[in-house]
Parts: structure tokens; C-alpha cells; sequence
């Protein structure tokens, strides 16, 4: 089966401390990646984790705070050190073309690559935003102090293949061929049905990964992450600080398990850690009292969804 791996990058807020650097998952679909923020310091783990740049194929960027944004422009600028040539595309809020175009011209920095920055306003989520062959990507609002985007990346399955030897067996129209191909039993000249499951090879599950960070606790994410194998969701704080995380429209310990919960979702995992705690496993256990498959996301760290 091909890979659908998400890489913890960075698992930290505001700033890098307890050797927990910011913001950044890197999802590998296959041969193709896709960065999902860019906190200061993503490049120097790249290179710790052995990263392949250039497979990178899109960034989707959650919102302007710079614990999400300021590796950014490093990130842009030294791919000539990689040889990049393949057009890179860069999703986020109204606002990242300022910030990167600024950040590039002031620094002199030549880009060997094109660059195709595309702003998503309120008006444009929920919606499909970025789509190759192997993923289809929504983005859906979050309710933070700015504005800010969940994405959601759904994997790609290739159309049914029919078995060799059925067309010429049940004498198959080029027609009933198509309906089989996408997934529906087709009636035979005698009147038998032949179903997919006789004529075909079995279908892939499609996988999915949703990204959630950063946000206050809000029951309206729950219809755009329903049921995805894979859910990131913020825990700035354990919960008895949950009145300090409504101030600062962040979340707590339990909001995200009850959220991950609520969505039916197959696995959480927590970061976006304050830098107040040194140890960070008690997020974990109180995740696991309201949603069992929780793990704390820690740099380095990998998930691996295997069907
Ligand atoms: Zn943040
Ligand atoms: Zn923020």
C-alpha cells in the first residue's frame, strides 16, 4: 500500500522551548508531499528528518500569526540549493501574498521556481481549494483572533480496474465496462447481475487527514472533519486553563478530545503545546478520558494510516 504519512515538524506556540519547535506537518501522499504550516526553524528539521524537498507540491499556510509563517521565506528562498524548478503553490489567508512577496523583494531572493500564491477569503470556505492525483484538499473557517483556515486533505483512489479475463468471459459491453469501472454492478444479457465485486479488483479506501490549529473550541468544524482517519486539533492548555484559552481563542485538553469525539473521528492528535509546560504528557492522559485513540504530537513523530 502507498504511503499517507503525517510528520510532526514542529509541535510548539509561540515560541520554540523544550526542544519543541513551531508549527509544521508534513503530509506524504505516495511520491508527493504537502507542508501544512511553516513555523521558524521547519527547515532545520527538514534536514534533521531527512526531508525531500522537492517532492513538495503545495503549502497550505492556517493563518498569519508568525508561529505558523516565519519559516516561510527561508523555506521559499533556498530551494535553489535543491534545484527546484517545479512550480510550488501556497494556500492561505488574505494577507500571505504581501507577506512573501515583501519578505522575497527586500532580501534580493531569486526564485528558480514559479510561485502561484492563492488567498482564501471567508467567502471562498468552506470549499475545494487544491486538487492533483493523488489528494483533494478543503479548507473550512476557524474562529481565532485572525482570520484562520482548517484544511482537510482527503486521498485520491484510482477508478476500479477490471480483471483481464471478465470482459471476454461475460461478453462485456464497452458501456457496462464503464459502469463497472465506476463502481456499479451492470445486468448481463441473460438477465444475471454482475457485480463489481466479481469483475473487478478491490477498490482502495481513500484516507484522509484533517488540520486543525488554531481556534477556540467550536462545535461547526465538527461537519468538515466527520469521520477522517487522522485529526490534528490545537491543545495550547490542559484544560484548567480553559478560561485563559476561551481569552486567547484557543483550546484546552478535553475540547479537542470532545471535538475528535463529537466527529467520529479514527485518531487525534494534540499539539500546538504552550511554552509554559516542560512536560507534556499530561495531555494526553486527559484527551484519553474523553477520546481513547488520542497521542500527543511531538517533532519528529510519525502516522503512518494504514487500511
Ligand atoms: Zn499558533
Ligand atoms: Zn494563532
Amino acid at each position: 500500500m502507498t504511503p499517507f504519512r503525517v510528520r510532526i515538524l514542529g509541535s510548539n506556540s509561540s515560541q520554540a522551548s523544550f526542544g519543541r519547535f513551531l508549527p509544521s506537518h508534513l503530509l506524504t501522499v505516495d511520491n508527493k508531499s504537502y507542508l501544512i504550516d511553516c513555523g521558524e526553524g521547519t527547515q532545520f528539521q527538514m534536514t534533521k528528518y531527512k526531508i525531500k524537498r522537492n517532492r513538495i507540491q503545495a503549502v497550505f499556510i492556517s493563518h498569519l500569526h508568525g508561529d505558523h509563517l516565519f519559516g516561510l521565506p527561508g523555506f521559499l528562498s533556498s530551494f535553489h540549493h535543491f534545484n527546484r524548478y517545479e512550480a510550488l503553490r501556497i494556500f492561505g489567508p488574505p494577507g500571505i501574498k504581501q507577506f512573501i512577496n515583501v519578505c522575497l523583494d527586500a532580501s534580493f531572493a531569486h526564485l528558480g521556481y514559479s510561485l502561484y500564491i492563492h488567498e482564501i477569503t471567508e467567502n471562498d470556505v468552506p470549499s475545494l481549494i487544491f486538487e492533483d492525483n493523488k489528494i483533494e484538499v478543503f479548507a473550512f473557517p476557524l474562529k481565532h483572533r485572525v482570520p484562520t483556515i482548517g484544511f482537510r486533505f482527503n486521498e485520491k483512489v484510482p477508478k476500479l480496474n477490471i480483471k483481464p479475463d471478465a470482459i471476454e468471459r461475460y461478453r462485456l459491453s464497452v458501456d457496462q465496462v464503464k459502469e463497472l469501472k465506476s463502481g456499479r454492478n451492470v445486468i448481463l444479457s441473460d438477465g444475471n447481475v454482475l457485480t463489481i465485486q466479481e469483475a473487478c479488483f478491490e477498490k482502495a479506501i481513500a484516507r484522509s487527514y484533517a488540520y486543525v490549529s488554531d481556534t477556540v473550541y467550536d462545535e461547526s468544524i465538527v461537519e468538515h472533519i466527520k469521520e477522517v482517519d487522522l485529526l490534528f486539533h490545537e491543545t495550547t492548555y490542559i484544560h484548567d486553563l480553559v478560561n485563559d484559552a476561551r481569552d486567547r481563542m484557543h483550546s484546552t485538553t478535553k475540547e479537542a478530545a470532545e471535538i475528535a469525539k463529537k466527529a467520529k473521528v479514527k485518531k487525534l492528535i494534540i499539539g500546538h503545546y504552550s511554552s509554559r509546560y516542560a512536560d507534556i504528557t499530561p495531555f494526553e492522559s486527559e484527551c484519553k478520558e474523553i477520546f481513547p485513540d488520542s497521542h500527543m504530537g511531538v517533532d519528529g513523530y510519525v502516522f503512518d494510516i494504514i487500511k
